[in-house]
């Protein structure tokens, strides 16, 4: 069983990477002191790598943390910068990482979101973590950072990724700024926003006919020819290191709570690495005494037209069978999840969920967090607000608990879903009769 859970990894991982830095040397990622892997614990030095040789799982970073005075830290990290530098000691980044160039991204509002809890019947506090305010308007910017860090240290010069479009955007604007060189790859049928996000900062931009689990495909065979030599894949061989940039979302959301827990967290997947790192950030939290530890849910949420992660939740499967796209939900549409077998196990272990909107849920949604909070998601923060909507009707959330819903991108970006429905209430002369006439007074 967990022979198969590991097949997509595997297959990406046959092929090694040579790199000018000799791993585990001169490598300074701060905290960072090896890498391990997720299934036999096996430890490996600081490199480009993010498989297992002995059982081909994945890779995680290890650190040495500093236990001890969670007080000290506390008031550390409270008069660091405000962006998610100031988590620098519990990241793989070197301890000057905010006077090198980069987009400084993080820190972005929890928003108190009253009015649609009124409307949701949600009475113990309802929260919108709205990451839409990075600097390239959505999560990305936070697991870039980190893996542009990684990038350094392993003497990269090309960055790379995988996208469903954010993560290339937010690799072409850290790379403009960093003064690497950048090529993406996306798939071809985009929306509009996401390309021209990811064209404008100068970089190559590929599109790839076919869906994304291809274009990955095609990333992984790069990684392994002579023709990729010298690129950091922010999210295939600096896997290890991308990921740990979610872990500030837990970071931030907890010291916005004032250092507390939520009790219930709304959580997008793709590829599942947001909410596995996310869980492993609330986990440091309570190991180094900067929460108080107690019971946490987890839940999950994609879009129907790709929902590989809850079907299987919903079956009781341990494995995710792939899927093959079709959701508006594109930034969310992985049809393989690299990290789905561990979003099964924390949904499980936290006694959350993992529940799937369809596209007309996640229009209305974007249209009610829209109404209610002034805020514009894209199609994926369309997918948290209508599966907690969803999750409340069918009682599996808590309502009198605290809980926090992530929006991890921008509406501008995916202002199709929504124009349809989103237009003019009228269009009129400019007098007063006109205005009269159309009975808006
Ligand atoms: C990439 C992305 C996610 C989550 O991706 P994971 O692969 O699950 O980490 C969520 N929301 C948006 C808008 C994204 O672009
Ligand atoms: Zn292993």
């Amino acid at each position: 069983m967990r022979k198969m859970r590991r097949k997509g990894l595997a297959s990406m991982a046959v092929q090694t990477v040579e790199t000018t830095t000799t791993p585990g040397t001169s490598v300074d990622l701060g905290p960072a002191s090896g890498l391990s892997c997720r299934e036999c614990g096996e430890r490996f030095p600081l490199g480009p790598i993010f498989a297992c040789e002995l059982c081909f799982g994945p890779l995680e970073v290890a650190y040495d943390l500093p236990v001890g005075d969670p007080e000290a830290l506390r008031e550390k990290i409270e008069a660091g910068p405000d962006n998610i530098w100031r988590y620098a000691p519990l990241l793989p980044v070197p301890a000057d990482v905010a006077s090198k160039p980069n987009l400084n991204p993080g820190w972005t509002k929890l928003v108190k979101a009253d009015n649609l809890a009124r409307e949701l019947g949600v009475t113990g506090g309802l929260f919108i973590k709205d990451d839409s305010g990075n600097p390239t308007h959505s999560f990305k910017d936070r697991v870039v950072a980190q893996a542009l860090e990684a990038a350094r240290a392993f003497g990269f010069t090309t960055l790379s990724c995988s996208s469903t479009g954010n993560l290339a955007g937010a690799v072409g604007a850290a790379a403009a700024r960093a003064g690497f060189r950048s090529c993406v790859f996306i798939p071809h049928d985009l929306e509009q926003g996401k390309v021209v996000m990811a064209a404008v900062y100068g970089g190559e931009l590929v599109g790839i006919e076919g869906n994304y689990d291809d274009v990955n495909r095609f990333c992984s065979e790069l990684i392994g020819d002579p023709l990729g030599e010298g690129w950091g894949f922010v999210n295939v061989n600096l896997r290890p290191y991308y990921g740990e940039g979610s872990k500030t979302l837990a970071y931030e959301i907890c010291e916005q709570l004032g250092w507390v827990l939520p009790d219930q967290l709304v959580i997008p997947i793709a590829s599942g690495s947001q909410l596995t790192k996310i869980d492993k950030g609330l986990q440091e939290l309570i190991k180094l005494g900067l929460v108080e530890d107690k019971p946490y849910k987890i839940f999950g949420a994609q879009a129907e037209g790709c929902s590989p992660v809850s079907t299987a939740f919903k079956a009781g499967h341990d494995v995710v069978r792939p899927q093959k796209p079709d959701t508006i939900a594109k930034s969310l549409a992985i049809g393989n999840p690299a990290d789905g077998p561990y979003v099964l196990d924390i949904a499980r272990r936290t006694g959350g969920a993992v529940e799937d909107v369809n596209d007309e849920q996640v229009v209305d949604a974007i249209k009610l967090l829209a109404r209610t909070e002034g805020i514009f998601a894209e199609t994926a923060g369309g997918v948290t607000v209508g599966v907690t909507k969803k999750l409340v009707e069918s009682g599996q959330l808590d309502p009198s608990l605290t809980t926090v819903v992530l929006n991890t991108g921008d509406g501008l970006k995916t202002l199709d879903a929504v124009a349809e429905t989103s237009q003019a209430t009228a269009t009129i002369k400019p007098s007063l009769d006109a205005f009269r006439a159309a009975g808006l007074a």
